[in-house]
């Protein structure tokens, strides 16, 4: 068995922590005057680094990016989500560029457009995943031609 499990222990009053009775008054002595306990984490810090322990724990941070102060817990989702200055990557060019000029630039992308191979129209890159999907694959010139082939066969289906 375990040394420790024989010893008989205390419990430190200042750090909650099980003590061997041997050195409890030593501990407890040398805890109270070196050690308090962080009022955020509950964590027992020494205490001339306890302001440190703070600044560089729990102490709100600035973006490096857009240099918002906020918390440290939400810090990674700011910079990962929500972050106007967060680099992200245009849907239709796949340029990379701050979030927050993200809307007005894939205003102006999504409207430009690009000529579908399949059908051989011009589709606008805002419409192309769709349009990629359903796409005929008819090039247009067939299309329309088709449309004079036979007129009694469409009246035909219609009634
Ligand atoms: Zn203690
Ligand atoms: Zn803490
Ligand atoms: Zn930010
Ligand atoms: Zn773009
Ligand atoms: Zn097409």
């Amino acid at each position: 068995m375990a040394m420790t499990s024989d010893e008989t222990t205390k419990i430190c009053s200042h750090c909650d922590r099980a003590i061997p009775s041997s050195n409890i008054d030593l501990h407890f002595a040398h805890c109270s005057r070196n050690l308090e306990r962080c009022k955020v984490c509950g964590d027992m810090v020494p205490r001339k680094y306890a302001e440190e322990h703070f600044l560089n724990t729990h102490a709100p941070v600035a973006c490096s990016q857009c240099s918002e102060t906020m918390e440290r817990e939400i810090l990674a989702i700011h910079k990962g989500e929500k972050c106007p200055q967060r680099i992200v990557t245009c849907d239709f060019c796949e340029f990379p560029l701050p979030a927050v000029d993200l809307a007005e630039h894939q205003e102006v992308c999504g409207n430009r457009t690009e000529l579908c191979h399949l059908c051989n129209r011009y589709i606008r890159l805002r419409e192309r995943y769709n349009h990629e999907s359903r796409c005929t694959g008819v090039p247009e010139n067939t299309v329309g031609s088709s449309r004079y082939v036979c007129l009694c066969f469409t009246r035909a289906i219609v009634t």
